[in-house]
Protein backbone atom coordinates (compact mmCIF):
# COMPACT_ATOMS: atom_id res chain seq x y z
CA UNK A 1 0.00 0.00 0.00
CA UNK A 2 1.12 3.70 -0.98
CA UNK A 3 1.09 5.51 1.96
CA UNK A 4 -0.21 9.65 1.37
CA UNK A 5 0.14 12.35 3.17
CA UNK A 6 -2.89 13.46 5.25
CA UNK A 7 -3.92 14.40 8.16
CA UNK A 8 -6.82 13.91 11.72
CA UNK A 9 -8.14 16.86 12.76
CA UNK A 10 -11.21 15.62 15.61
CA UNK A 11 -13.82 18.64 16.39
CA UNK A 12 -14.81 18.87 20.36
CA UNK A 13 -17.60 22.07 20.34
CA UNK A 14 -17.57 22.28 24.18
CA UNK A 15 -16.62 25.40 26.07
CA UNK A 16 -17.33 26.24 30.10
CA UNK A 17 -18.20 29.79 28.87
CA UNK A 18 -18.60 31.38 25.35
CA UNK A 19 -15.46 34.00 24.86
CA UNK A 20 -17.65 37.44 23.91
CA UNK A 21 -15.61 37.47 20.08
CA UNK A 22 -16.19 33.68 19.72
CA UNK A 23 -17.76 32.44 16.12
CA UNK A 24 -16.46 29.15 16.64
CA UNK A 25 -18.88 26.14 16.22
CA UNK A 26 -18.77 25.73 19.98
CA UNK A 27 -21.49 25.36 22.69
CA UNK A 28 -21.45 26.25 26.42
CA UNK A 29 -23.65 24.13 29.02
CA UNK A 30 -23.71 21.05 27.04
CA UNK A 31 -22.14 18.90 29.74
CA UNK A 32 -25.29 16.19 29.49
CA UNK A 33 -23.98 15.26 25.68
CA UNK A 34 -20.28 14.69 26.45
CA UNK A 35 -20.62 11.20 26.98
CA UNK A 36 -22.62 10.64 24.24
CA UNK A 37 -20.86 12.64 21.78
CA UNK A 38 -17.58 10.91 22.68
CA UNK A 39 -19.30 7.82 21.97
CA UNK A 40 -20.57 9.06 18.09
CA UNK A 41 -16.88 10.49 17.70
CA UNK A 42 -15.17 7.08 18.54
CA UNK A 43 -17.53 4.91 16.30
CA UNK A 44 -16.66 7.79 13.49
CA UNK A 45 -13.35 7.22 13.88
CA UNK A 46 -14.07 3.11 13.63
CA UNK A 47 -15.71 3.22 10.85
CA UNK A 48 -14.81 6.35 8.64
CA UNK A 49 -11.31 6.61 9.85
CA UNK A 50 -10.81 2.65 9.06
CA UNK A 51 -11.74 3.36 5.62
CA UNK A 52 -9.12 6.16 5.29
CA UNK A 53 -6.43 4.67 7.01
CA UNK A 54 -6.75 1.13 4.79
CA UNK A 55 -6.68 3.69 1.67
CA UNK A 56 -3.76 5.62 2.91
CA UNK A 57 -1.78 3.99 5.61
CA UNK A 58 -1.04 6.12 8.18
CA UNK A 59 -1.76 9.97 8.95
CA UNK A 60 1.23 11.96 9.88
CA UNK A 61 -1.00 14.01 12.09
CA UNK A 62 -3.85 14.22 14.20
CA UNK A 63 -5.17 17.51 15.73
CA UNK A 64 -8.10 17.38 18.31
CA UNK A 65 -9.31 21.04 17.97
CA UNK A 66 -12.72 23.01 18.96
CA UNK A 67 -14.25 24.30 21.05
CA UNK A 68 -12.05 23.29 24.01
CA UNK A 69 -11.04 19.67 23.88
CA UNK A 70 -9.31 19.93 27.19
CA UNK A 71 -13.22 20.13 29.15
CA UNK A 72 -13.31 16.80 27.92
CA UNK A 73 -13.08 14.64 31.39
CA UNK A 74 -10.44 12.15 31.79
CA UNK A 75 -12.46 9.40 31.31
CA UNK A 76 -13.60 10.27 27.98
CA UNK A 77 -10.43 11.95 26.42
CA UNK A 78 -8.99 8.63 27.33
CA UNK A 79 -12.19 6.36 25.73
CA UNK A 80 -11.33 8.89 22.65
CA UNK A 81 -7.49 8.92 22.84
CA UNK A 82 -7.26 5.21 22.65
CA UNK A 83 -9.45 4.78 20.05
CA UNK A 84 -7.62 7.16 17.69
CA UNK A 85 -4.62 5.24 18.52
CA UNK A 86 -5.95 1.98 17.72
CA UNK A 87 -7.24 2.76 14.22
CA UNK A 88 -4.64 5.44 12.94
CA UNK A 89 -1.48 4.66 15.01
CA UNK A 90 -0.87 0.81 15.18
CA UNK A 91 3.01 1.91 16.71
CA UNK A 92 1.43 4.41 19.26
CA UNK A 93 2.90 7.44 17.84
CA UNK A 94 2.29 10.24 15.62
CA UNK A 95 4.31 12.90 13.79
CA UNK A 96 2.92 15.48 15.15
CA UNK A 97 -0.68 14.93 17.83
CA UNK A 98 -1.58 18.10 18.88
CA UNK A 99 -4.40 18.89 21.45
CA UNK A 100 -6.08 22.32 21.97
CA UNK A 101 -6.16 23.08 25.45
CA UNK A 102 -7.66 26.13 27.81
CA UNK A 103 -5.34 26.88 30.34
CA UNK A 104 -7.92 27.16 32.84
CA UNK A 105 -9.42 23.84 31.97
CA UNK A 106 -6.26 21.34 32.63
CA UNK A 107 -3.93 20.23 35.50
CA UNK A 108 -0.85 18.23 35.72
CA UNK A 109 -2.34 14.51 35.68
CA UNK A 110 -4.76 15.65 32.93
CA UNK A 111 -1.76 16.96 31.32
CA UNK A 112 0.70 13.96 32.08
CA UNK A 113 -2.14 11.15 30.82
CA UNK A 114 -2.18 13.32 27.10
CA UNK A 115 1.05 12.91 27.03
CA UNK A 116 1.33 9.33 28.10
CA UNK A 117 -1.34 8.40 25.11
CA UNK A 118 0.96 9.30 21.98
CA UNK A 119 -0.06 13.86 22.32
CA UNK A 120 3.24 15.31 21.69
CA UNK A 121 1.95 18.83 21.20
CA UNK A 122 0.16 21.46 23.26
CA UNK A 123 -1.87 24.65 21.74
CA UNK A 124 -2.75 26.42 24.58
CA UNK A 125 -5.21 29.40 23.89
CA UNK A 126 -3.77 32.21 25.75
CA UNK A 127 -4.88 35.45 24.20
CA UNK A 128 -3.16 37.92 26.66
CA UNK A 129 -1.72 37.66 30.74
CA UNK A 130 -3.49 40.65 31.00
CA UNK A 131 -6.31 39.58 34.01
CA UNK A 132 -8.47 42.26 33.19
CA UNK A 133 -8.36 42.15 29.74
CA UNK A 134 -9.43 38.15 29.81
CA UNK A 135 -12.28 39.26 31.85
CA UNK A 136 -13.17 41.64 29.58
CA UNK A 137 -13.19 39.27 26.25
CA UNK A 138 -14.66 36.72 28.41
CA UNK A 139 -12.12 34.26 28.86
CA UNK A 140 -12.29 31.45 31.73
CA UNK A 141 -8.64 31.35 32.74
CA UNK A 142 -6.20 34.36 33.92
CA UNK A 143 -2.89 35.00 33.24
CA UNK A 144 -1.17 33.34 35.87
CA UNK A 145 -3.04 29.83 35.10
CA UNK A 146 -1.51 30.59 31.63
CA UNK A 147 2.14 30.13 33.16
CA UNK A 148 1.49 27.30 35.35
CA UNK A 149 -0.24 25.24 32.69
CA UNK A 150 3.16 25.65 30.08
CA UNK A 151 5.37 24.81 33.46
CA UNK A 152 2.96 21.71 34.03
CA UNK A 153 3.47 20.70 30.21
CA UNK A 154 7.30 20.84 30.60
CA UNK A 155 7.28 19.15 33.67
CA UNK A 156 5.47 16.28 32.13
CA UNK A 157 7.77 16.25 28.91
CA UNK A 158 6.18 18.07 26.30
CA UNK A 159 8.97 19.29 24.12
CA UNK A 160 6.44 21.35 21.35
CA UNK A 161 4.35 23.76 23.03
CA UNK A 162 2.10 26.83 21.06
CA UNK A 163 0.50 29.74 22.47
CA UNK A 164 -2.54 31.84 20.55
CA UNK A 165 -2.65 35.47 21.35
CA UNK A 166 -4.65 37.98 20.53
CA UNK A 167 -4.04 41.80 20.05
CA UNK A 168 -6.60 44.70 18.72
CA UNK A 169 -8.80 43.56 21.87
CA UNK A 170 -11.32 46.08 23.47
CA UNK A 171 -8.83 48.44 25.53
CA UNK A 172 -6.07 46.93 24.86
CA UNK A 173 -2.91 49.48 24.65
CA UNK A 174 0.29 48.76 22.80
CA UNK A 175 2.13 48.79 26.01
CA UNK A 176 0.02 45.74 27.57
CA UNK A 177 0.46 44.04 24.68
CA UNK A 178 4.40 44.34 24.66
CA UNK A 179 4.29 42.97 28.50
CA UNK A 180 2.15 39.88 27.21
CA UNK A 181 4.08 38.98 23.96
CA UNK A 182 7.16 38.86 27.09
CA UNK A 183 5.97 37.15 28.95
CA UNK A 184 4.96 34.82 26.42
CA UNK A 185 8.85 34.71 25.29
CA UNK A 186 9.82 34.02 28.56
CA UNK A 187 7.98 31.10 28.65
CA UNK A 188 10.13 29.87 25.59
CA UNK A 189 6.79 27.97 23.39
CA UNK A 190 8.31 26.48 20.44
CA UNK A 191 5.23 28.31 18.14
CA UNK A 192 2.98 31.46 18.82
CA UNK A 193 -0.07 32.30 16.70
CA UNK A 194 -1.03 35.44 16.47
CA UNK A 195 -4.62 36.70 15.82
CA UNK A 196 -6.66 40.11 15.42
CA UNK A 197 -9.73 40.74 16.59
CA UNK A 198 -12.78 40.18 14.05
CA UNK A 199 -15.61 41.41 15.18
CA UNK A 200 -18.15 38.21 13.80
CA UNK A 201 -22.05 38.43 13.05
CA UNK A 202 -23.69 36.51 16.28
CA UNK A 203 -21.00 37.42 18.75
CA UNK A 204 -21.27 39.35 22.12
CA UNK A 205 -18.93 41.91 20.54
CA UNK A 206 -20.59 42.50 17.71
CA UNK A 207 -23.73 43.28 19.01
CA UNK A 208 -21.72 45.33 21.39
CA UNK A 209 -19.89 47.41 18.72
CA UNK A 210 -23.48 48.05 17.07
CA UNK A 211 -24.54 49.31 20.17
CA UNK A 212 -21.26 51.59 20.35
CA UNK A 213 -20.26 50.24 23.43
CA UNK A 214 -17.25 48.45 22.48
CA UNK A 215 -14.15 50.28 23.18
CA UNK A 216 -11.83 48.87 20.17
CA UNK A 217 -8.18 50.62 19.67
CA UNK A 218 -7.99 52.84 16.95
CA UNK A 219 -6.77 51.33 13.40
CA UNK A 220 -3.70 52.99 14.21
CA UNK A 221 -2.84 51.79 17.27
CA UNK A 222 -3.70 48.06 15.46
CA UNK A 223 -1.71 48.35 13.20
CA UNK A 224 1.32 49.42 15.27
CA UNK A 225 0.06 46.04 17.52
CA UNK A 226 0.31 44.39 14.27
CA UNK A 227 3.98 46.01 12.99
CA UNK A 228 5.43 45.42 16.25
CA UNK A 229 4.31 41.77 16.42
CA UNK A 230 5.50 40.74 13.21
CA UNK A 231 8.80 42.57 13.71
CA UNK A 232 9.56 41.51 16.87
CA UNK A 233 9.35 37.73 17.22
CA UNK A 234 10.79 37.25 14.12
CA UNK A 235 13.85 39.25 15.74
CA UNK A 236 13.37 36.71 18.71
CA UNK A 237 13.76 33.47 16.93
CA UNK A 238 10.66 33.11 15.66
CA UNK A 239 10.03 32.45 12.03
CA UNK A 240 6.98 34.11 10.55
CA UNK A 241 5.97 30.93 7.97
CA UNK A 242 2.20 31.69 7.63
CA UNK A 243 0.13 35.46 8.14
CA UNK A 244 -0.58 34.31 11.47
CA UNK A 245 1.91 31.77 12.77
CA UNK A 246 5.42 31.65 13.66
CA UNK A 247 8.01 29.12 15.17
CA UNK A 248 11.10 28.13 16.08
CA UNK A 249 13.11 26.54 13.15
CA UNK A 250 11.15 23.17 12.73
CA UNK A 251 8.43 23.36 14.98
CA UNK A 252 6.22 24.84 12.48
CA UNK A 253 2.63 23.14 12.79
CA UNK A 254 2.82 20.50 9.86
CA UNK A 255 -0.94 19.82 10.27
CA UNK A 256 -2.09 23.36 10.29
CA UNK A 257 0.62 23.69 7.06
CA UNK A 258 -1.09 20.59 5.49
CA UNK A 259 -4.45 22.77 5.43
CA UNK A 260 -2.58 25.06 3.12
CA UNK A 261 -0.55 22.80 0.80
CA UNK A 262 -3.71 21.24 -0.04
CA UNK A 263 -2.89 18.18 1.84
CA UNK A 264 -6.18 16.03 2.52
CA UNK A 265 -7.64 15.50 5.69
CA UNK A 266 -10.15 13.73 7.10
CA UNK A 267 -12.89 15.42 9.83
CA UNK A 268 -14.23 13.97 12.50
CA UNK A 269 -17.04 15.18 14.33
CA UNK A 270 -19.61 17.87 14.47
CA UNK A 271 -19.21 20.75 12.30
CA UNK A 272 -15.77 19.35 11.02
CA UNK A 273 -14.06 20.28 7.48
CA UNK A 274 -13.17 17.26 5.57
CA UNK A 275 -10.78 17.68 2.33
CA UNK A 276 -10.93 14.36 0.68
CA UNK A 277 -10.79 13.49 -3.49
CA UNK A 278 -10.51 16.87 -4.15
CA UNK A 279 -13.88 17.53 -1.99
CA UNK A 280 -14.38 19.51 0.35
CA UNK A 281 -17.04 18.45 3.30
CA UNK A 282 -18.74 20.25 5.90
CA UNK A 283 -20.03 17.58 9.15
CA UNK A 284 -23.47 18.74 10.34
CA UNK A 285 -22.68 21.53 13.34
CA UNK A 286 -25.97 20.70 15.17
CA UNK A 287 -25.07 18.03 17.62
CA UNK A 288 -28.09 16.03 17.90
CA UNK A 289 -28.52 15.83 14.09
CA UNK A 290 -24.54 14.58 14.05
CA UNK A 291 -24.97 11.88 16.67
CA UNK A 292 -28.40 10.57 15.19
CA UNK A 293 -26.76 10.37 11.62
CA UNK A 294 -23.47 8.50 13.22
CA UNK A 295 -26.17 5.79 14.95
CA UNK A 296 -27.71 5.41 12.36
CA UNK A 297 -24.72 4.72 10.06
CA UNK A 298 -24.73 7.93 7.99
CA UNK A 299 -22.24 9.54 6.57
CA UNK A 300 -22.87 13.17 8.75
CA UNK A 301 -21.96 15.52 6.13
CA UNK A 302 -23.31 17.31 3.21
CA UNK A 303 -21.68 18.55 0.01
CA UNK A 304 -20.53 21.89 0.34
CA UNK A 305 -20.69 22.99 -3.58
CA UNK A 306 -19.22 21.38 -5.70
CA UNK A 307 -15.91 22.92 -6.18
CA UNK A 308 -15.97 24.22 -9.96
CA UNK A 309 -12.28 24.56 -11.58
CA UNK A 310 -12.06 28.48 -10.63
CA UNK A 311 -12.84 27.70 -7.20
CA UNK A 312 -10.45 25.12 -6.58
CA UNK A 313 -7.81 27.44 -8.15
CA UNK A 314 -8.46 30.46 -6.25
CA UNK A 315 -8.37 27.94 -2.93
CA UNK A 316 -5.91 26.55 -3.84
CA UNK A 317 -3.90 30.12 -4.22
CA UNK A 318 -5.18 31.49 -1.34
CA UNK A 319 -4.10 29.16 0.85
CA UNK A 320 -0.83 28.97 -0.17
CA UNK A 321 -0.21 32.25 -0.40
CA UNK A 322 -0.92 32.60 3.41
CA UNK A 323 2.56 30.98 3.88
CA UNK A 324 6.25 32.30 3.86
CA UNK A 325 6.93 29.74 0.86
CA UNK A 326 4.24 30.54 -1.55
CA UNK A 327 2.77 28.96 -4.61
CA UNK A 328 4.46 26.59 -6.28
CA UNK A 329 4.19 27.14 -9.91
CA UNK A 330 5.05 23.50 -10.33
CA UNK A 331 2.11 22.49 -8.21
CA UNK A 332 0.01 24.85 -10.07
CA UNK A 333 0.77 22.83 -13.02
CA UNK A 334 0.20 19.46 -11.97
CA UNK A 335 -2.93 20.31 -10.46
CA UNK A 336 -4.39 22.60 -13.03
CA UNK A 337 -2.62 21.09 -15.70
CA UNK A 338 -1.73 25.32 -17.11
CA UNK A 339 0.47 27.43 -16.25
CA UNK A 340 -0.45 30.24 -13.68
CA UNK A 341 0.07 32.95 -15.83
CA UNK A 342 -2.46 31.96 -17.78
CA UNK A 343 -4.97 32.99 -15.10
CA UNK A 344 -2.80 35.26 -13.16
CA UNK A 345 -0.08 36.87 -15.58
CA UNK A 346 -1.88 40.46 -15.52
CA UNK A 347 -2.31 39.93 -11.72
CA UNK A 348 1.11 38.49 -10.79
CA UNK A 349 2.91 41.76 -12.66
CA UNK A 350 1.06 44.69 -11.27
CA UNK A 351 1.28 42.62 -7.73
CA UNK A 352 4.57 42.51 -8.13
CA UNK A 353 5.48 45.73 -9.52
CA UNK A 354 3.43 47.30 -6.42
CA UNK A 355 6.03 44.91 -4.10
CA UNK A 356 3.25 42.95 -2.88
CA UNK A 357 4.47 40.07 -4.44
CA UNK A 358 7.62 38.18 -5.32
CA UNK A 359 7.82 35.69 -8.50
CA UNK A 360 11.15 33.90 -8.67
CA UNK A 361 9.56 31.77 -11.37
CA UNK A 362 9.74 28.67 -8.50
CA UNK A 363 7.22 30.17 -6.02
CA UNK A 364 4.67 33.08 -6.20
CA UNK A 365 4.91 35.02 -2.20
CA UNK A 366 3.46 37.37 -0.18
CA UNK A 367 6.19 40.15 0.69
CA UNK A 368 5.99 41.58 4.26
CA UNK A 369 3.54 44.47 2.53
CA UNK A 370 1.70 42.00 0.79
CA UNK A 371 1.11 40.44 4.08
CA UNK A 372 -0.31 43.11 5.84
CA UNK A 373 -2.31 43.97 2.94
CA UNK A 374 -3.46 40.79 2.22
CA UNK A 375 -7.10 41.30 1.66
CA UNK A 376 -6.36 43.57 -1.25
CA UNK A 377 -4.12 40.77 -2.69
CA UNK A 378 -6.73 37.97 -2.28
CA UNK A 379 -9.48 39.83 -4.09
CA UNK A 380 -7.10 39.96 -7.25
CA UNK A 381 -6.63 36.12 -7.12
CA UNK A 382 -10.50 35.89 -7.54
CA UNK A 383 -11.15 34.53 -11.19
CA UNK A 384 -14.12 35.40 -13.72
CA UNK A 385 -16.23 32.17 -14.37
CA UNK A 386 -16.10 33.30 -17.87
CA UNK A 387 -13.02 32.65 -17.91
CA UNK A 388 -13.28 28.72 -18.16
S1 LIG B 1 -12.59 28.83 24.35
FE1 LIG B 1 -12.16 29.06 22.15
S2 LIG B 1 -13.81 27.94 21.10
FE2 LIG B 1 -14.45 28.25 23.24
S3 LIG B 1 -15.69 30.07 23.19
FE3 LIG B 1 -13.59 30.72 23.71
S4 LIG B 1 -12.61 31.17 21.74
FE4 LIG B 1 -14.49 30.05 21.30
Amino acid sequence: MDAKQWGVYVHIPFCRQKCFYCDFPSFAGRERYWEDYTGALCREIAVRGSYYRQQWGKPATIYLGGGTPSILPEKFMKQLLSELRQIFLPDGKAEEFTVECNPGTVDEPYLAMLRNRGVNRLSFGVQSFDDTLLKRIGRIHNGQQAVDAVAMARRVGFANLSLDLMYGLPGQTLEQLKESVEQALSLKPEHISIYGLQLEEGTAFYRMQELGKLNLPTDDVTEAMYDYMTEYLPSQGYERYEISNFARPGFESRHNMSYWQDVPYLGVGAAAHSYLDGQRWAAFAELDRYMDAIKENRIPVEPEEAATTAIAIEEFCFLALRTAKGISREKFLQKFGREMDVWYGTVLRDLSARKLLVDDGRYVRLTRQGMKYGNLVFEKFLLDAQDF
